[in-house]
């Protein structure tokens, strides 16, 4: 029989990222410090405890969606196994990654009965890309994108928007969505440990908007009850936009979403400071239902107990950061 996550205020959880991989084959200064320490082979969740752990949220707790994430997922030999056993769930999957080494698994993914899939995508600028990512790959990446577009996934690339490094290059990814059927979703900058976010560094919601409208006339599409993200269109193109506003218009009344880390610790919020060891007790045999309940009911109701994302709140919020990196929490 299936019950909810309800958290303490009410909110009903049927979201799930899980993390199958820390590594990344890029090194995103906004995403992960240049000497990040990765986890060993045997810390990393296995392929089976995935699928034991995803069947437990998707069959006992009627969560339906599962977005598989990393770190990069695709660095990990068994990628498109795991991805063909959590598609025998009862759950919309979803894949987010560089898509660096895309055009090696794409057939597998497609194969496997992936649908959708969401591509990261900073800059349309070469040299850009190897200041932001610190490594090469924007050819790459964008006949990657077009490689997916063709073989008929839907796919939404995303952007992170960083004030004085990727902001001017808003219109051209919107402009994307004239020339195809993409939907591309512009992120604000998000605090995490060691990625030298500033109040100053994000560029807005409000700006995104404002920037885009000055060009073209847009209109609003309907959301999911739950997401993260505000929808548009440019009238009459293929393609959508949207913005995921976590600084500027956090969503937390609404979020249903839960995290579990690639070494098997659940995150009830992207920002939460505690965790919960789900592989230990697992590997010990011992139930995990009863964590898994506590983990959902002490989440917090706003941006996982962090102050407002404010100029003024700008050094508590830094002060009050997870020790993890975004690489290791899995976006
Ligand atoms: N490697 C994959 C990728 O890049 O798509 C999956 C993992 S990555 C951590 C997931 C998403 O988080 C990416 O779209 C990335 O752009 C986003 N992300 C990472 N750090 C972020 C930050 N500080 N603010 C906003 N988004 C961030
Ligand atoms: Fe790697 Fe993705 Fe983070 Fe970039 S955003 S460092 S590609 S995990």
């Amino acid at each position: 029989m299936s019950t909810t996550l309800t958290d303490r205020f009410g909110r009903i959880h049927r979201s799930l990222r899980i993390s199958i991989v820390d590594k990344c084959d890029l090194r995103c200064t906004y995403c992960m410090p240049e000497d990040q320490q990765f986890l060993k082979r045997d810390e990393l969740m296995t392929r089976e405890e995935i699928t034991t752990i995803a069947r437990l949220f998707a069959e006992r707790y009627g969560v339906n969606k599962i977005r598989i994430t990393g770190g990069e997922p695709l660095v990990r030999p068994d990628a498109v196994d795991i991805v063909r056993d959590l598609l025998q769930l009862p759950v919309k999957l979803g894949l987010t990654t560089n898509a660096l080494t895309l055009q090696k698994h794409l057939e597998g993914l497609i194969d496997a009965g992936l649908k959708s899939i969401n591509i990261s995508l900073d800059t349309f600028d070469a040299e850009r890309f190897k200041k932001i990512a610190r490594r090469d790959g924007f050819d790459r990446v964008w006949a990657n994108i077009r490689m997916a577009l063709d073989q008929g996934l839907r796919v939404k690339v995303n952007m992170v928007v960083m004030r004085g490094v990727n902001d001017d290059e808003v219109l051209r990814f919107v402009e994307l969505t004239c020339d195809h059927p993409v939907h591309v979703r512009f992120i604000e900058f998000m605090p995490f440990a060691g990625n030298h976010w500033g109040r100053e560094r994000v560029y807005t919601y409000g700006e995104m908007l404002g920037q885009i409208g000055s060009v073209h006339s847009f209109e609003k599409l309907d959301d999911d009850p739950h997401s993260t993200a505000k929808a548009y269109r440019v009238s009459d193109w293929p393609g959508t936009f949207a913005v995921i506003s976590t600084v500027t218009d956090p969503f937390c009344a609404t979020c249903d979403r839960l995290r579990v880390t690639a070494e098997g610790k659940m995150r009830n919020c992207l920002f939460a400071r505690d965790e919960t060891d789900l592989l230990s007790a697992l590997r010990r045999g011992e139930d995990i239902t009863p964590l898994i309940e506590a983990n959902v009911r002490a989440k917090h109701a706003l941006l996982g107990g962090l102050p407002p994302f404010k100029p003024e709140k700008q050094q508590e919020v830094l002060h009050d950061l997870s020790a993890r990196p975004m690489v290791s929490i899995g976006g």
